[in-house]
């Protein structure tokens, strides 16, 4: 029924690069208002999956349904525009721009995740400049609207990352590996800032390749390999997993 319609349900995913296959046959579903870890090592295919799920690349096999719709390999700025939105790995904010000008431009135009540079900032009103430095406070850079994204320190980037993100109204966010690279106490700062959101009714995908960090962030996470999924469950479950202590101990 549509009352127990989940909010994004991936079957049988699979992609492929030549001989390489980087997620295979993965299966999931993600409920309205969840928190979900995607765990994996490095290169298990946590990125090649959110990049499946966001039209960056086109399944090899599979299907994709958000929000009821099937949405597989359709083009990343409709996936924005259906309301699922991500982070980068590997941060892509316009570097020429202000912070508040990235998120004015990610409000305004939807389509910063497939950034083709046809979008002028002269169309931004000031009413999108308000909206974006609400946002900004949102993630923790009102003190930061004018410093262009280079002058920010790495968790500044990712509060930048997250705020492109929600400028474009997402129902779902998919988090791509932001605690890497921090300091405990930032990783902190971020991890409450998404459970704030969490708490305000965002669906959230965290993807880390560490384990432990996630745990005290999520009711529930999979765990995948090669591509493959190995384990899935609560925080409890999954430590005690023997397939994740295996792939964590590289046996
Ligand atoms: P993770 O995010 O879990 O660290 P990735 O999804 O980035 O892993 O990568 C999974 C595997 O797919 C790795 O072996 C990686 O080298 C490969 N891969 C990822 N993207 C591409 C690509 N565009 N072309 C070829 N191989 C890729
Ligand atoms: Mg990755």
């Amino acid at each position: 029924s549509q009352r127990n319609q989940p909010l994004l349900d991936v079957q049988n995913l699979t992609k492929k690069f030549g001989g390489l296959v980087a997620v295979n046959d993965l299966s999931f579903q993600v409920d309205e208002g969840e928190i979900l870890g995607f765990i994996g090592p490095n290169g298990a295919g946590k990125s090649t999956t959110f990049n499946c799920l966001t039209g960056k690349h086109k399944p090899t096999e599979g299907t994709v349904t958000f929000r009821g719709e099937e949405v597989t390999s359709k083009p990343p700025h409709e996936m924005v525009n259906k309301g699922m939105a991500r982070t980068f790995q590997h941060f892509a904010p316009l570097y020429d721009r202000s912070v508040l000008e990235n998120v004015a431009l990610a409000y305004t135009s939807g389509k910063v995740f497939s950034w083709s540079g046809l979008f002028s900032l002269s169309t931004i009103t000031g009413t999108t400049y308000d909206a974006a430095a609400e946002i900004c406070a949102r993630v923790g850079l009102q003190d930061d609207l004018h410093r262009m994204p280079g002058e920010l320190p790495h968790a500044g980037l990712i509060r930048l990352e997250l705020g492109r993100a929600l400028a474009t109204d997402p129902k779902l966010m998919l988090v791509d590996e932001v605690f890497a690279g921090l300091a405990s106490g930032e990783v902190e700062e971020i991890s409450n800032l998404l459970l704030e959101l969490h708490a305000e009714g965002m669906t959230l995908i965290v993807i880390d390749h560490n384990m432990s960090g996630l745990f005290e962030l999520i009711d529930r996470a999979i765990v995948i390999n090669f591509g493959e999924m190995i384990a899935k469950g609560t925080p409890e479950e999954i430590k005690n997993d023997p397939e994740v202590q295996k792939a964590y101990l590289g046996g």
